[in-house]
């Protein structure tokens, strides 16, 4: 009956696949103990599960609950009428104080409860929207006062791990991550690593990340805490850092970004001219360099900051149409062209973080269809996007080594850990 037994269920599956050669699974039965020992995370959440049950129900007077499942058609005042009440009671009740009045917006799929006390007598009104959130309206002296709830989940690290064979995707798949955990490890060491050209069967990845739970049960998973990447023989470490600004990144053990400051290619988008000095023009036919590279994509495609910086010029500039020009730094800026239309917020002097979307796919000035030309020149001199070295994002600021060091000792202990009995377990299960 309890919330464990099915969990334990889940976890003996697992231990079946391994049989099979599926190492990662096996990781969920270590959950438990290394959440025990030692969570790193605790600091970063605060208390887990705020209890619910104490604010409500008050232990003097024992509440009887009656509970239904909204379903399309209902009304609050049908609602009201099941669970014995007219509309004078429910009337009392939206016109209470703070957030009583929210109870009107209900939708199909919802849960509403009405707590009577032992005279019959309405004292409490939930309205349960997820797993997560909740209205909650109790009687008060002075007529009923509603607040909403917001639970937080309780972060629990797993571990997962698999060796390549195919592609990452379907490694990750069979060590168990789901695809929104793959595309944030594929984002984490793509700064790098190419994950169509660059990677080899026999690669191997090994990831922390937090399973998220309420009330005991797994209910979806968070953040990748740190994972190691072997390339073609080569670790790649990432451990995930907040600063004391609260921002959070991934950095190497030393404290280097695992970002460039800059993206390779802006856009989600195929390309479509290279870069190229001595290329005929598509519309005027004559030898004029194409001193950007070219990514054809439907107009509206949104176009993002290659790096951070301030906007220099953001709109018309002749043959080039709507156009943005970031600097960054002293002596790097790229220019984004064609634009239909330029970005939220977007205009001279604004600050953009790499990744911002700063105007959107149009074919606005001299072009022959809808697309994204993009420069990037270093003391004015235009370089090829494609190829030019791109400087690092910045590394954990010495201020903060101390702490970061602090942190991530703590996250490679876990991390070895967890392979430690990972290792075990696939030596167990080779005999
Ligand atoms: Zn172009």
């Amino acid at each position: 009956m309890s919330p464990s037994a099915d969990v334990e269920a889940k976890r003996m599956s697992y231990t079946i696949d391994l049989e099979q050669g599926m190492v990662s699974g096996a990781a969920s039965e270590r959950k438990h103990s290394m959440n025990e020992q030692h969570s790193p995370e605790a600091e970063d959440h605060g208390p887990a599960e705020p209890v619910a049950q104490a604010e409500t129900a008050p232990a003097a007077p024992e509440i009887d609950w009656h509970e239904f499942n909204i379903k399309s058609g209902d009304t609050l005042s049908s609602l009201f009428r099941k669970a014995g009440f007219n509309d004078g009671v429910m009337l009392s009740v939206i016109h209470g104080a703070d957030e009583a009045t929210k109870l009107q917006r209900l939708y199909a799929g919802e849960d509403i409860r009405f707590g009577l006390d032992d005279e019959g007598q309405l004292v409490a009104v939930e309205l349960q929207r997820s797993r997560l959130e909740s209205l909650k309206i109790t009687r008060t002296e002075d007529g009923f006062v509603g607040k909403t709830e917001i639970r937080e989940p309780e972060p629990r690290p797993a571990f997962a791990t698999g060796v390549i064979d195919g592609s990452l995707y379907l490694a990750a798949r069979d060590a168990g991550l789901n695809d929104r955990l793959t595309m944030e490890l594929a984002g984490i060491f793509g700064w790098d690593i190419d994950f169509v050209y660059d990677v080899r069967k026999g690669d191997r990845f090994e990831v922390v990340y937090e399973e998220l739970y309420l009330d005991g049960e797994k209910f979806e998973t968070g953040r990748i805490l740190s994972a190691r990447f072997i390339n073609r023989g080569t670790e790649n470490v990432a451990l995930l850092y907040t600063d004391s600004n609260g921002d959070s990144d991934y950095y190497t053990p030393d404290g280097k970004s695992m970002r460039k400051a800059f993206l390779r290619v802006p856009i989600n988008a195929r390309l479509s001219s290279p870069f190229n000095l001595q290329r005929r023009h598509p519309v005027l036919d004559v030898v004029r360099p194409h001193e950007g590279t070219d990514y054809a994509a439907p107009p509206g495609t949104p176009i993002k900051a290659a790096g951070s910086g301030r906007v220099q010029f953001a709109g018309w500039k002749g043959g080039y149409g709507r156009t943005v020009v970031l600097q960054h730094g002293d002596n790097i800026t790229t220019l984004y062209a064609h634009m239909s239309r330029l970005g939220k917020g977007i205009k001279n002097g604004s600050r953009v973080k790499q990744g911002d979307t700063i105007g959107y796919v149009g074919s606005s000035g001299m072009v022959t269809g809808p697309h994204l030309h993009y420069e990037f020149r270093v003391n004015g001199v235009a370089k090829n996007s494609r190829t030019v070295k791109l400087p690092d994002a910045k590394p954990v600021p010495s201020t903060e080594l101390a702490r970061f060091r602090q942190l991530t000792d703590q996250r490679l202990a876990q991390f070895n850990v967890f392979r430690e009995g990972d290792r075990q377990l696939a030596m167990a299960s080779d005999n």
